[in-house]
């Protein structure tokens, strides 16, 4: 793993505030390393979104990205893929990257190994079926933990299955009842060179949830960046750089 991917790992924190940290914080890497941004990557950004595919807000996203001739990164829930086969192929098709986000969206640290496998398993049996293959960086495919939550243990049953863990450096909180478009963008616009932001095409709760304002948001930030001279990467791309 390249050294510029590494984050520091909030050495000023207390014992067990550490553990949280470590936990839990996108950026942190006491238990293995993570992909959550590469600041080595000059004017480039990888828009990430979870959760779906999203029958309606997905292709919304995929026009709006398209527009701007952007590339992004899906963290897809194997239970959404198996019902949007067609959805996945036309993603992948378009050049945008695709990930494994779990089956069902559970709490991974609270899962047994044989758990872990079974969920990252399943949701790839869902995109080989589509006719499709997760993306890979650093000799790994995608894959992004649900709610960013892992612990050694699910870091080691990930990558003995063949997958690099991805977090992200910007979050936009769009899935909080109170987002707005407004304050969707407000949050992306402090990313800088070689970050990775979080955001949603879909919910785990439920298969069509309203994702306008994260569609809407993201053409702000493609018009905003893009008038700076940014470039909007897959994440495997954004390694690379
Ligand atoms: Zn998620």
């Amino acid at each position: 793993m390249n050294k510029r991917f590494l984050a520091g790992a909030g050495a000023a924190a207390g014992a067990i505030g550490f553990a949280i940290y470590n936990g839990q914080y996108p950026t942190a890497q006491l238990y293995g390393a993570t992909i959550c941004r590469n600041p080595g990557a000059g004017r480039r950004i990888a828009l990430t979104y979870d959760d779906g595919p999203n029958p309606t807000y997905t292709p919304r996203l995929m026009e709006v990205l398209d527009r701007h001739n952007a590339k992004a990164t899906f963290f897809t829930i194997g239970r959404w893929a198996e019902r949007e086969p067609g959805l996945l192929r036309e993603l992948t098709a378009a050049g945008h990257a695709l990930g494994n986000h779990t089956h069902t969206h559970p709490t991974m640290p609270l899962c047994s190994a044989a758990r872990v496998s079974d969920e990252l398993r399943r949701c790839r049996a869902a995109v080989e079926a589509a006719g499709i293959e997760f993306s890979r960086a650093e000799g790994g495919m995608l894959m992004r933990p649900p709610y960013g939550r892992r612990r050694p243990g699910t870091l080691r049953t990930m990558r003995a299955d063949g997958y690099v863990p991805v977090t992200w450096s910007i979050t936009c909180y769009d899935w909080r009842r109170t987002a707005t478009e407004a304050k969707i963008a407000e949050r992306g616009e402090r990313a800088a060179e070689g970050d990775i932001i979080l955001l949603h095409d879909g919910s785990n709760l439920v298969p069509a949830a309203d994702r306008g304002n994260s569609v809407a948001a993201t053409q702000e930030l493609l018009g905003r960046f893009g008038a700076e001279g940014y470039e909007f990467v897959t994440v495997p791309e954004l390694v690379a750089a």
